[in-house]
């Protein structure tokens, strides 16, 4: 991000704008409707405004004369749109004075740049491409517009309104925002985006105890609670509704290693970010630990996170940590996420049952050799079995040995596949017998075998093969 989104309050002051024709006149459209007072040097002397409504016409201050000479004392904010040379010179001369100017399609000479906007009233959105592509920002803002609520502006302005009296009644701030969410999320806010505002006030006014509305233990504090979310394999776009939503309201947020960058950047903003898990070369701070911090996170009131990688009831130890919750009385809930099984056999097109072929369907993990010998082989005997294996990696050799000995043939495909559904993905397969070398094809974890027929549906095998007819053909063509 180079360009930060910050909002001007164009009470503040005039804005300066300096150019002519249609280019000039859109920004005086855009400067007015948001009720700017404008000082307009036209370059091509023709000042008529007579497309404006005369309230907002009544805002704009016409001059002539040289924009290179104005006088800048309490000027805002300077604009050049058509303006051709005189864009240049004068963002020379508003950098000297610590100006923000903009020279249209000129971000060389720009030091701020207009987003695309949605508009609705208090509620503005505005969408940036960093000056890229104005057309990827309108698609944005498309999207935006269609899923905003019309009367969201309304919604923002009944808040206003009565925030002060809130604020008096509540003074917790945690409490306060548990407030504002239930009124926003519920049949009051309903009321407001149903165009009902006159009901909405009558029952806020009607809330006998907002402290009691807002959720307060009867020790007057905001009550506490830890939700398990699972984060899925990587891909921001596989995290469920629940979960986006349980990372917006988060006070705090405990993340193992395996959750990606992106996927943190939709907690809320505001909200704590603590690493509990492993780091490459360093033990973790042990599940006791974590333990505690989720249970001293709720007692305090916080409602806090535990962001885990994939689903947390798989091989996610999400199961104690519940345990303990439960033991020392914390309210608790659980937000099911992909598991990397799951993530890559979509992305890699492994169907994991299949009629006939694949009928049933073995999650099991082998994290070290010592692991995979207290594995039961023998029960994975059965061809028309998937076995998906996590943290497979180290004992490959016994995942292995232990198939080969329980009977699967040396010839059963296999797939193993890296960082599923992030932008390195990779997979890679070949069979059962191969298995230990094709890890070793691997750039690193995490990486999930899938072991069974099915692997032969997948896109890498559909992918290798032909790559072996081709070349087969073009031996045979020499
Ligand atoms: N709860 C997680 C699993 C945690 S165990 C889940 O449901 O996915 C950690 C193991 O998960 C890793 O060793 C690897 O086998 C697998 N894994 C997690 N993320 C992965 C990813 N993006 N790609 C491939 N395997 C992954």
């Amino acid at each position: 991000m180079r360009f930060l989104p910050v909002f001007l309050d164009l009470r503040t002051g005039p804005v300066v704008l300096i150019g002519a024709g249609d280019l000039a006149r859109a920004k005086l459209r855009l400067l007015a409707a948001a009720g700017a007072r404008v000082r307009w040097y036209a370059t091509d002397g023709n000042h008529d405004v007579s497309a404006l409504d005369a309230a907002d016409a009544a805002r704009i201050e016409l001059v002539r004369g040289d924009p290179l000479a104005a006088d800048l004392r309490g000027v805002i904010a300077i604009l050049c749109a058509g303006a051709g040379d005189i864009g240049t010179a004068m963002s020379a001369r508003a950098k000297a004075v610590g100006l923000p100017v903009n020279v249209m399609d000129d971000l060389a000479h720009s030091t701020f740049i207009f987003p695309a906007i949605v508009d609705r009233g208090d509620v503005v959105v505005a969408i940036g491409t960093g000056g890229a592509s104005p057309v990827v920002a309108r698609r944005v803002r498309e999207r935006i517009e269609a899923v905003l609520p019309a009367r969201i502006g309304d919604l923002a302005s009944f808040i206003g309104r009565w925030r002060k009296t809130i604020h008096g009644r509540i003074p917790e701030f945690p409490l306060r925002r548990r407030f504002w969410e239930r009124v926003v999320d519920g049949p009051i806010g309903a009321l407001v985006l149903a165009g009902r505002g006159n009901e909405a006030e009558a029952a806020l006014k009607e809330i006998p105890d907002p402290t009691a509305f807002a959720g307060a233990l009867a020790s007057g504090q905001a009550e506490g609670r830890v939700t398990l979310v699972g984060a899925g394999p990587g891909d921001p776009d596989l995290l469920t509704i629940k979960a986006l939503r349980a990372l917006q309201d988060a006070d705090i947020v405990f993340y193992d290693e395996l959750v990606s960058p992106e996927i943190l950047d939709r907690a809320r903003r505001d909200a704590s970010r603590v690493p509990v898990g492993r780091r490459v070369g360093k033990p973790g701070i042990g599940q006791d630990a974590i333990n505690k911090l989720l249970i001293e996170a709720a007692k305090s009131g916080q409602r806090a996170v535990r962001l885990k990688g994939g689903d947390p009831f798989v091989f996610g130890r999400g199961g104690e940590e519940i345990e303990a919750l439960r033991e020392a009385g914390v309210a608790y809930s659980v937000v099911p996420g992909i598991t990397a099984g799951l993530g890559a056999a979509a992305q890699f097109e492994v169907p994991l049952t299949f009629r006939h072929e694949a009928l049933r369907i073995t999650f099991l993990t082998a994290h070290k050799a010592k692991d995979a010998e207290s594995v039961d082989w023998s029960t994975l005997t059965d061809e028309k079995m998937t076995v998906v294996v996590y943290m497979g990696m180290t004992a490959a050799p016994s995942v292995r040995a232990g198939l080969l000995a329980a009977g699967r043939s040396p010839q059963t495909p296999v797939g193993v596949f890296a960082r599923v559904t992030r932008p390195e993905a990779q997979a890679v397969v070949g069979t059962l017998d191969e298995l230990p070398a094709l890890i070793e094809k691997i750039d690193g974890g995490p990486a999930i075998l899938i072991i069974g027929d099915v692997v032969a549906h997948s896109a890498p095998w559909r992918y290798q093969n032909l790559n072996h007819v081709i070349s087969e053909l073009l031996e045979a063509a020499e």
